[in-house]
């Protein structure tokens, strides 16, 4: 296990900015990847060779029509299944190498997941529900509620600590479930279709608060969506179809969530 030291590594005090240009740091590298689904009678080839890299700091969107692939690349790329064939290095170590234990540590300390369902418990408070993750990661309790805390202002909470996810809006559960996946702090932030519930300002407003963490803490964030609106906000949108990457495109002036949000309506007063 790790020690405490690693656990409060900050992802905001890794020294050079990351994102910042010329910081050419590989975290993701797929070289050949197959996935296969072997259903028995049927075999579903999901992935047909991906050849990709993603860096420290990168912000990058995945798009494509359903059934294209993009579920099943995010659950490689967090560790939550295997290739079939071809190698995948996170931050540089095979993760074909480590046994289920390792990679279970790997992922608990580097990554960090939002799901569109956002996955809350109904009878937790946010507070509750954001210190879940740090339950596995021996934190002192005193330790783990500052810890939620704090993800909970970085999200804009900090006043909705005591609220069951069914006194919370769409936008504010979301924003729980991202505190969730900072808990322990995490350099990579996986976001499968984060939005794909939510009203259009509200989705500008998520997308907004993983510019910040993309910005300001160097957080790698990779994240899939349907909506080429909120792809705008990354800075570089990979296409899947087939299970290949048809596309893979840097966006020249990605948008500003802060600046869209001065031009958009509030719809109901939420705060
Ligand atoms: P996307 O997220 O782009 O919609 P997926 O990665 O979910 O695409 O799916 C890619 C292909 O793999 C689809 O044909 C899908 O039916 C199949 N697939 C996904 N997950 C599984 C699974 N656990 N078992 C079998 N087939 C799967
Ligand atoms: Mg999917």
């Amino acid at each position: 296990m790790g020690t405490s030291t690693d656990q409060l590594e900050l992802a905001a005090t890794r020294g050079d900015a990351p994102g910042a240009p010329g910081n050419d740091v590989p975290v993701i590298q797929f070289e050949g990847v197959h996935k296969i689904y072997d259903l028995g009678e049927v075999q579903v080839h999901a992935l047909r060779g991906l050849d990709v890299t993603i860096r420290r700091g990168e912000f990058v969107a995945i798009m494509g029509a359903s059934g294209g692939g993009k579920s099943t690349f995010m659950n490689l790329v967090g560790g939550l299944d295997r290739p079939t064939r071809g190698l995948y290095k996170l931050d540089g170590v095979d993760v074909s190498s480590l046994d289920k234990v390792e990679l279970a540590h790997i992922r608990n300390r580097k990554i960090g997941f939002v799901f569109q369902g956002f996955n809350l418990l109904s009878r937790t408070t946010a507070l509750e529900n954001v210190e879940l993750p740090a339950l596995y990661a021996r934190l002192a309790p005193a330790e783990r509620v500052e810890r939620a805390r704090e993800a909970l202002r970085i999200v804009g909470l900090a006043d909705r600590e005591h609220h069951y996810p069914s006194q919370l809006s769409g936008g504010q559960q979301q924003r729980v479930a991202i505190a969730r996946a900072l808990m322990n702090r995490p350099s990579l932030l996986l976001a499968d279709e984060p939005t794909g519930n939510l009203d259009s300002r509200t989705s500008v407003e998520i997308m907004g608060i993983f510019q910040r963490l993309n910005r300001e803490r160097g957080i790698t964030l990779v994240l899939v969506t349907h909506e080429p609106d909120i792809a705008q906000y990354a800075q570089r949108i990979i296409t899947f179809r087939d299970g290949k990457i048809r596309r893979d495109e840097r966006v020249p002036h990605p948008a500003a969530a802060e600046e869209v949000l001065k031009n958009m309506p509030v719809v109901g007063a939420e705060d």
